[in-house]
């Protein structure tokens, strides 16, 4: 996302929290409960140039939050208990869930211990071949190439391009246009291969940020054997699922689900579809998902639940909490439902 749009949203979050349009709209749009999305909570970094940085949430602010949300009048409730809810129609009291995506080691570091203390149910969606080792988190090497080069080249269209990247606003721009760039590949292979010749070329280590970032199975083990963890399935490779076939895309759900139960001896009855955009996961996805069995499966599409989402149980809005909105009044006016209805349709934010 530019830093122009993420101003204007920041801008529009504020004059909604200050003219307290959050709190007039809530009984319209704040539904019955909502599902929070996160990725990374670990400690800031200092470097200029991060261009994932959207993906975390300082340790800090994450303990704040958990405060912040066992006062408030909201039940901190698992996936299994929010599915009872919508199935049953029990909305006496709004809820929220908190969810993790990809299943990193620093949620195990900073975020557990938080969230043990206070006693509160969470999820962890684990892509499978992050702890098999076997994972290719292709962001991170477009991040590493970029920051770590003044100049970076591509063949693009057949063609030779040759992309100058000096400065930290000369990188962030070309990260954003390559990501897209990548994004936008017909096939998952095609894309796949183009980031491994660019890690191979610039001597980056593409199974080096599996190892070092994610949680291995032991780790994932020890957070399963705790009744506050919901471990659920984000596939095995983390593809963009729309631009796979239809049976390609049922055997990343099934068969992430089958390596979850085997390693882990639970059978994950919740997905969360890789990206979570618009365009990664649609009315095919969700039906898939249906199909094979899942309670729930998640997107990054931006809303809160209504009792609607009885009926499209496989196809749930999340609130994504961005690196960039660590302030308790966003958290307020995020999940007051206000901000996600307005900016539906308006943003296009990287997910992962
Ligand atoms: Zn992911």
């Amino acid at each position: 996302m530019s830093g122009v749009k993420q101003s204007i949203i920041r801008g529009e979050l504020e004059s909604l929290y200050f003219s307290g349009a959050h709190f007039v709209l809530r009984p319209l749009v704040g539904g019955v409960g909502a599902i929070l999305a996160l990725r990374h909570v670990r400690p800031p970094r200092s470097d200029r140039f991060q261009p994932n940085r959207m993906l975390e949430v300082t340790p800090d602010f994450f303990a704040r939050m958990v405060r912040r949300l066992r006062r408030s009048r909201l039940d901190l409730i698992s996936l299994d208990e929010m599915h009872r809810r919508l199935v049953e129609g029990d909305f006496k009291r709004r809820f929220v869930c908190l969810t993790f995506d990809d299943g990193y080691r620093d949620l195990r570091e900073w975020a557990y211990p938080i969230l043990k203390e206070a006693g509160v149910p969470f999820a962890i969606y684990v892509a499978t071949s992050f702890p098999d080792r076997l994972g290719e988190l292709w962001w991170l090497v477009l991040e590493a190439v970029i920051a770590r080069n003044n100049r970076v080249g591509l063949i693009i269209g057949g063609r030779d391009r040759t992309f100058d990247c000096g400065t930290v606003a000369e990188k962030q721009a070309l990260y954003d246009e390559l990501y897209w760039w990548l994004r936008s590949r017909s096939t998952e292979n095609e894309m796949r291969s183009l980031v491994r010749s660019l890690a191979a070329y610039y001597h980056v280590d593409i199974a080096a940020f599996c190892e070092e970032l994610c949680m291995g199975w032991s780790e994932l083990a020890e957070l399963a054997s705790d009744p506050l963890v919901t471990i659920g399935t984000h596939t095995v490779t983390h593809p963009v699922l729309s631009r796979l076939s239809q049976d390609a895309a049922r055997s990343e759900m099934e068969l992430s689900r089958s390596i979850i139960e085997a390693a882990l001896a639970v059978r994950p009855a919740h997905l969360s579809y890789p990206y979570g955009d618009r365009g990664s996961a649609g009315k095919r996805e969700f039906e898939i998902a249906a199909e094979i069995g899942f309670k729930t499966a998640v997107t990054a599409q931006p809303g809160v639940l209504f009792a609607k989402h009885k009926r499209s149980m496989t196809a749930l809005p999340r609130i994504s909490l961005h690196g960039d909105y660590q302030r308790m009044r966003y958290v307020r006016v995020l999940l007051s439902g206000a901000a996600t209805t307005m900016w539906k349709g308006f943003r296009r934010g990287k997910a992962a």
